[in-house]
């Protein structure tokens, strides 16, 4: 109910009635009426009689009837009207004295209508009142009049007033006025604007971005937090469209949403596209539409704006969780692997290879128990971080698990390319890490699997390379393998290359190299060690530690030993009857051949036939010896002592039964295995031990040899350990023989 006064109007019957006519014009338009209707009097009564004149009554009496039908109709509309209207309607006579005053005149101005005929406008107003003082310019029927009227409370209020002059120029008959109930508009505005600020503010709170947007792409309203994300004014969004706040390849699917009537069934339509911010910078979002409708018609749409930036980047932090190695932050083995497989049909289309590299750090698990777990985890960090910083950007290096990293080098030339990258890897490690004060050397082993345009997947790549990586450490570590498919898979490798190694056996392919074992004092080379050697005609050198094994579980080893053996014994007593400086040479023995009941006299008949001196001869048994069968062992190296040979241990410290066996054998030479060399000069137990283990030799009255010396340091190391004689790569690899007489030469002059 919009009227007070017991009239019922409805809202919107009201309201189409101020629409049409006009709110001033609605209640001056019934007024004039009255006047009009008002006007014709009666004066047909006194017209001549007769037909023509009984015609004319009876015409005039169905217009009067109709007359007093239409002006009764006039009259109750008005009464209606005038009672329903919220304002206050007046009539003065030409002096402006109020004849007539509606019920509203209590509401507007306190007076009762009655009281309110009588008196003077001029009195109830601050005059002077238009139309009475000065007639309306011809043409106006009505004014506005802005004056303060008298209140009967005694308070002034300022008042609307329309007035039209009654009469006419000539014959004015007062005025008429109605005065605006100024009152119940405020309040209807106060109201109204009240309202308007709960909606803004509610707008304002709503997290989501609100916009309502015109049919033709106009923003009439926007909230707080759309503007806060777009980085816009209220008034600039005002001044705007939608095509000004969605970037240029959205709008046309805007403006197709908009139009769109899918979602004009009240559900509302979510969709994922960008905005724009008003610096050019795209934003996520997603959008739900809703059209606005009022009294049926649509009134633009409603567009909500959920911000996806922060929703993304959750997922991408819940993705990178997912995706990503936790120590290093580097991709892990999951995402690694899809990189690998688009990589793979890229390399397909454009005839390209991809490598996959496969890293393992040198002796990490010495150094990872000597420091502690969480220093271990540290060096990995700063490893990963060095390796970051070495891999080319386009390379993807990530973390396969413990101390093994990948690499993945997509769109190759071939395999000269990935020699290159595992070359780069290998440098990154030449400066030593700085690690808790500590400058630790550190190494790594590389396998490498590349392939070009044939069917592989990650899986087979990692295969290849992992395989490849573990001969890399047989190799003597801190170097790189290209491995083949044929190599990844060790049932098919084994069986291969035991056909390759007997066809090798055979054909005496095996040849047998010297590596120089000298004096720790004075860099005599006082003996050699016999070593075997494979050239392989596709694989290149195949290393012992591979093919070794091979040999002892085919027991092809115990026909090879005693051809190596038999190599040995000769040339090296060659080289002193060609006038070479005498040595002693060390033959490896694998535990296979020391059980072989007539090996003593293999020995001596070997012995006999090349003319070594017994003396001269030195068996190197490794830890397995130790644990066979102690009585027949014992028996054949009684024998051999007897003959005057002696015996090494071999890679001593790595196990502890030779401890305990030390007392029982007839041992001459101790060997610090290789391990222990390489850990001296870095923090961690390596040089105690290797000090305990020359001090007891030499408690024993044993022969003390370091193998595996590689550098000056470890050199250094050693002598003031009192290590008797040295071996390793700081001096010189397994040799030739020619080389090797060559070196003991050199040595012996210098
Ligand atoms: P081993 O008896 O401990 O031999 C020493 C190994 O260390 C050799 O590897 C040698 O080349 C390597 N080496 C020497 N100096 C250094 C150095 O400074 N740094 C590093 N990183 N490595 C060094 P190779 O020749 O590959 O032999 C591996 C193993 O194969 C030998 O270990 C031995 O157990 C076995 N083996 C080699 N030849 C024979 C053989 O004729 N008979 C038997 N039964 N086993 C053999
Ligand atoms: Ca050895
Ligand atoms: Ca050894």
């Amino acid at each position: 109910m919009l009227i007070e006064g017991g009239c019922a109007i409805s809202q919107s019957r009201w309201s189409s009635l101020v629409e049409t006519v006009g709110w001033p014009l609605l209640l001056s338009i019934p007024f004039g009426t009255v006047a009009f209707l008002a006007q014709p009097g009666p004066t047909w009564l006194g017209d001549g009689m007769g037909m023509a004149a009984l015609l004319g009554f009876a015409t005039a009496l169905v217009a009067r009837y109709r007359w007093r039908r239409a002006s009764s109709d006039v009259r109750e509309r008005l009464e209606t009207l005038s009672q329903c209207t919220p304002d206050l309607l007046f009539e003065t006579d030409t002096e402006g004295v109020v004849t007539f005053a509606n019920e509203r005149a209590i509401n507007v101005l306190g007076y009762d209508p009655s009281t309110l005929v009588g008196q003077s406008i001029g009195d109830l107003t601050e005059g002077p009142v238009p139309i009475l003082d000065e007639p309306l310019p011809a043409g106006d029927t009505m004014i506005t009049w802005n004056t303060r009227w008298h209140h009967a409370n005694g308070t002034d209020t300022h008042l609307t007033t329309v007035l039209t002059s009654m009469g006419s120029r000539e014959y004015p008959r007062g005025l008429r006025g109605v005065v605006r109930d100024q009152q119940d508009r405020l309040e209807t505005e106060r109201a109204l604007r009240e309202s308007q600020e709960r909606f803004r503010a509610a707008l304002n709170t709503a997290r989501n971005g609100i916009m309502l947007v015109a049919d033709d792409g106009h923003v009439l309203l926007s909230n707080e937090a759309l503007r806060r994300l777009l980085g816009r004014t209220e008034l600039e969004m005002s001044a705007l469209t939608v095509a000004d706040v969605v970037p240029g390849r959205y709008v046309d699917q805007f403006a197709a949403l908009m139009a769109s009537r899918m979602w004009s069934d009240a559900v509302p339509s979510q969709y994922e596209l960008q905005l724009q911010a008003a610096n050019g910078t795209p934003l996520d979002v997603e959008i739900t539409l809703s059209p606005v409708r009022e009294d049926g018609h649509d009134n633009g749409t409603l567009i909500e704006v959920h911000d996806l930036t922060e929703s993304r980047r959750t997922s991408e932090t819940i993705r990178r969780m997912a995706d990503y190695d936790r120590l290093t932050g580097l991709p892990n083995r999951d995402l690694f692997d899809r990189h690998v497989q688009r990589a793979l049909i890229d390399a397909r289309y454009q005839g390209r290879s991809v490598a996959v590299l496969m890293l393992d750090l040198d002796r990490f698990k010495l150094i990872n128990d000597t420091l502690g777990h969480t220093s271990g985890d540290r060096l990995l960090r700063t490893v990963a971080d060095r390796l970051t910083s070495h891999v080319p950007p386009q390379h993807l290096l990530a973390r396969f698990g413990g101390d093994e990293f990948l690499v993945l080098a997509p769109d190759l030339g071939g395999r000269a390319a990935a020699e290159g990258i595992a070359r780069r890897v290998l440098a990154a490690f030449r400066e030593p890490f700085d690690h808790d004060g500590h400058q630790l050397k550190l190494s790594v082993s590389i396998g490498v699997a590349v392939v070009g345009g044939e069917q592989a997947d990650a899986e087979l790549l990692i295969r290849i390379a992992d395989a490849a990586m573990h001969q890399a450490k047989n190799q003597g570590r801190d170097g790189y393998v290209i491995g083949s498919e044929s190599a990844s898979d060790p049932a098919r490798l084994r069986l291969e290359l035991e056909s390759d190694l007997r066809a090798a056996v055979e054909h005496g392919k095996l040849e047998v190299y010297y590596q120089p074992q000298l004096d720790t004092e004075t860099g005599v080379v006082l003996g050699v060690e016999a070593l075997l050697r494979w050239p392989h005609p596709l694989r290149g050198f195949v290393s012992p530690a591979e093919f070794v094994p091979l040999l002892e579980e085919t027991g092809l080893i115990i026909g090879v030993g005693e051809t190596v053996l038999r190599t040995a014994c000769r040339e090296v007593q060659r080289w002193s009857t060609d006038g070479g400086h005498p040595v002693r040479v060390a033959v490896n023995v694998s535990p296979r051949q020391l059980l072989v009941p007539n090996f003593g006299e293999v020995v001596r008949g070997i012995l006999e036939e090349t003319g070594l001196p017994p003396q001269a001869l030195e068996l190197e048994l490794t830890e397995t010896a130790a644990i066979l069968d102690l009585a027949s062992v014992l028996g054949v190296l009684g024998e051999l002592q007897a003959l005057g040979v002696t015996t090494a241990i071999d890679d001593f410290g790595v196990g502890e039964s030779w401890l305990v066996r030390l007392s029982d054998f007839p041992v001459h030479t101790l060997k610090v295995d290789r391990y222990f060399v390489s850990g001296i000069t870095e923090p961690g137990n390596a040089l105690a031990i290797v000090e305990a283990v020359i001090a007891l030799g030499h408690a024993l009255g044993l022969l003390v040899i370091a193998e595996g010396v590689e550098t000056e340091a470890q050199l250094i190391a050693l002598r003031a350990a009192n290590c008797d004689m040295v071996q390793g790569f700081y001096y010189a690899p397994a040799l030739e023989s020619g080389d090797c007489v060559r070196y003991i030469e050199e040595r012996a002059a210098a």
